[in-house]
């Protein structure tokens, strides 16, 4: 029997996650399907029945549900509890599990970007307090790493520091270049660089040499602040490899093969951005 995984989202024709789980089950030989299915947020009770039925495998969550459908889940992970957000989700037995994968995704593109990033590393500057940035400071924390937390509303990013507790100091978009000598990796995770904005007033001569600078985006692959920090000779990874590396867990687990992130898929997904 063809196993059957999705994506549900709303709008959703925009997902690249079909692309990833197709080329993997193309190149494993697999009998199986991934489709992008598009469930408006008042049909999320049905879909999640059709779900209990057996219909499905599992699936991925994406915008604008990863928050509703916690409610939905007849379990979900500590770690996606913590994160306060699910992007995946397993059936087993007629009950549907709810994960989060995107903090291994982060990590999972930086040792592969740049290997060793996480050794030494005397604190990360954070740009963001949105749902991506939850996923990325529990994943900085996973390896003991001291975060500065910027953020253009003050407010957004006390309230998030206060519910991740740890080591995170917190400020506001103009405390950049003060903050900027002071940490070994810069993430962006706010919606800045798509589209090519850019970060104004954050002067990327405050950086030491040797600083790693990520990016979330990947639409445009390079953002402006990844193409001005490889102008001044720092190491960089763009944002693409988070959306490939989020995906693997849960192949593995619809699938029950463990794909791997090729040169090949990378390239056949920026042909599709
Ligand atoms: P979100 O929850 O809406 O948060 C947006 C963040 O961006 C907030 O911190 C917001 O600050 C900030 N922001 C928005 N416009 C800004 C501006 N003009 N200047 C300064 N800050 C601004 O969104 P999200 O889910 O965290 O996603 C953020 C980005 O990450 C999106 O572009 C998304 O596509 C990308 N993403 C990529 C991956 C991947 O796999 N590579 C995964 C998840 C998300 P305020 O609090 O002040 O509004």
């Amino acid at each position: 029997m063809t196993t059957k995984a999705f994506v549900i989202g709303h709008p959703i024709a925009h997902s690249r996650s079909p692309l990833i789980h197709g080329s993997w089950l193309e190149a494993h030989g697999i009998d199986g399907s991934y489709e992008a299915i598009d469930v408006a947020p008042s049909a999320l009770p049905a879909f999640f029945d059709r779900l209990r039925g057996g219909e499905f495998a599992g699936g991925n969550v994406t915008i604008p549900h990863k928050e509703a459908v916690f409610a939905l889940c007849d379990a979900v992970d500590a770690l996606a509890g913590r994160i306060g957000a699910v992007n995946t989700l397993v059936v087993e037995d007629g009950r549907v599990r709810g994960t989060n994968t995107d903090y291994l995704g982060f990590l999972g593109n930086l040792d592969a970007g740049a290997p060793g990033w996480a050794e030494g590393l005397d604190a990360a500057l954070v740009l963001g307090a949105g749902g991506a940035a939850r996923a990325v400071i529990v994943a900085l924390q996973s390896r003991d790493i001291p975060v500065i937390l910027l953020n253009r509303t003050r407010g957004t990013a006390d309230r998030l520091a206060g519910e991740l507790g740890g080591e995170i100091t917190v400020g506001t978009l103009d405390d950049a270049n003060d903050a900027a000598p002071r940490a070994g990796l810069v993430v962006n995770t706010t919606a800045v660089g798509m589209h090519g904005t850019r970060f104004e007033g954050f002067d990327l001569a405050r950086l030491r040499p040797g600083t790693l600078v990520t990016d979330i985006v990947y639409t445009p692959l390079e953002t402006p602040l990844l193409a001005e920090a490889r102008a001044r000779g720092l190491r960089t990874v763009d944002g693409l490899g988070m959306l490939l590396h989020q995906a693997v867990p849960g192949f593995e687990a619809w699938f029950g093969t463990r794909p791997a992130v090729t040169a090949a898929l990378r390239r056949r997904l920026e042909e599709s951005l």
